[in-house]
């Protein structure tokens, strides 16, 4: 397949060839006649995998002339980084055709932006914060929009915009496509297809079912949190085979409660990234871990995948995921450049019907390894795993996961005083000589050396 097999017209096509591109990536070649037909779909697709072109080919191939200025694609990212490199693309294959694009994020002159907006546009990328404020201003109307695409939805809901998006859909027209991209299907993205997309048609390069021979897999049944931090610490007391470890947990909080439990074990040993950290935190964890100077990474699902680390002894699936692929992607991070790997996952009672789904994509059992007797079994529940408790509705109380994440900056100086803790906490301090909770400790030695 060429793109010359696509039904593109040849302002596109030679768009393409200036680029130097005649072949289709496998989601190019996927998206193009759904996201043409005007329904509405949901991309499974990482960065890297042609997914922008993805659905601006088709977009652009259906869009006609017009004089009007009101937007008629709105795109949404999570970032602003990622609105320069989508306008970007736009701009590349727009290269023969009348388009007009704008980029626009916050943390920028908004009154800059509002002059652009008035100048007329046909296709709107934006980040959701900054597209609201400027639809709350009437400068920007979006009675127009015909095709609203949510580009890395996934990142969208681990950040916070959850409610963000759900005011945009609010002002949206109702009669749109709706195209959306996600790198990984987590409960969230799930959610929100399920609120507020009908059944939206599922597009996915299919995810290799057969792992890698060299990825030697195993498993164990334990029952929960704090038997898993058993298990866990046994394996790691071992630092000769257990040389270079990333660990998956399915978010935020859990990564958290298991660094602070392995933390106290393991002191100066371990790094943990996920959406909550700073850009500059993230960075510093990875690099140490890259370097070799952390043993060990625990990492969420969507942070970890942007990693690109060879030499990943064993990948520990702390819990077990929900959705069969990112099993798949999970256990990919080991057994790079022909070199062994190994993928341990822990799965509790709960967890087993998610196990049978991994077991069924890859179409093969992986092998059960027995509990150690000597290692402790906890009957001691975290919050998650206690009995439900019902609730009187509260439309007031928000989900953890909606509230907005930091944003990607550092903060300024005078706003980043930190919260000295209690004068439980200080005396605790005094008198041990050390702080009682280590918190991020080890990001702040690392700053202090510097
Ligand atoms: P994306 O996944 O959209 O971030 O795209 C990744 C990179 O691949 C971008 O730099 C694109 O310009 C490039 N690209 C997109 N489609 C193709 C193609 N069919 N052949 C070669 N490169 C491509």
């Amino acid at each position: 397949m060429r793109f010359s097999d696509l039904n593109l017209s040849t302002p596109l096509l030679n768009a393409l060839d200036d680029l130097g591109f005649t072949i289709p990536t496998p989601i190019q070649e996927q998206a193009f006649n759904p996201v043409a037909s005007g329904k509405d779909i949901v991309g499974i697709a990482q960065t890297g995998t042609g997914k922008t072109f993805a659905y601006m080919l088709p977009i652009l191939r259906h869009m006609q002339f017009s004089k009007q200025d009101n937007p008629r694609v709105l795109v949404l990212v999570p970032t602003r980084e990622l609105v320069i490199q989508v306008v970007e693309e736009i701009e590349k294959l727009s290269k023969y055709i009348n388009t007009r694009v704008l980029g626009v994020y916050g943390g920028t002159n908004i009154n800059t932006q509002k002059q652009a907006v008035g100048e007329g546009l046909d296709i709107l990328v934006s980040t959701p914060g900054r597209l609201y404020d400027l639809a709350m201003s009437r400068v920007l109307q979006l009675k127009s929009i015909q095709k609203l695409v949510i580009d890395e939805v996934d990142v969208m809901l681990d950040l916070g915009f959850r409610h963000q998006l759900i005011n945009i859909f609010d002002i949206l027209p109702k009669q749109r496509q709706n195209i959306l991209f996600s790198a990984t299907m987590t409960h969230d993205v799930d959610a929100l297809l399920n609120d507020f997309f009908k059944a939206p048609k599922r597009i996915s390069i299919a995810v290799s079912g057969t792992p890698v021979d060299h990825i030697n897999q195993t498993r164990y049944n334990v029952p929960n949190f704090y038997t898993k931090v058993n298990l866990i610490t046994h394996l790691l007391e071992d630092s000769e085979i257990f040389n270079k470890v990333l660990i998956f947990v399915a978010y935020k909080r859990m990564a958290d409660r298991l660094f602070e439990n392995l933390d106290k074990i393991f002191p100066n040993e371990i790094g943990v990234i996920h959406s909550n950290k700073t850009q500059n935190y993230r960075f510093q964890s990875i690099e140490a871990f890259e370097s070799g100077e952390y043993r060990i990474l625990i990492a969420t699902d969507i942070m970890a995948r942007g990693l690109d680390i060879d030499h990943i002894t064993h990948v520990i699936n702390f819990d077990t995921p929900e959705f069969p692929e990112n099993y798949m992607h999970r256990i990919g991070r080991t057994g790079r450049a022909e070199r062994q790997g190994a993928s341990i996952l822990f799965s509790s009672d709960k967890e087993q019907e998610s196990l049978g789904q991994i077991e069924a994509l890859m179409k093969m059992n992986i092998p059960l390894l027995e509990f150690p007797s000597f290692v402790e079994v906890s009957s001691e529940l975290i919050e998650e795993e206690r009995p439900e408790l019902k609730e009187h509705y509260n439309p007031l109380k928000h989900k953890e996961e909606d509230s907005p994440g930091p944003a990607f900056h550092e903060k300024k100086s005078k706003n980043s005083k930190e919260n000295q803790g209690g004068k439980y906490r200080r005396e605790v301090a005094k008198k041990y000589k050390k702080p009682k909770t280590r918190g991020d400790k080890n990001f702040n030695r690392r700053h202090k050396r510097k």
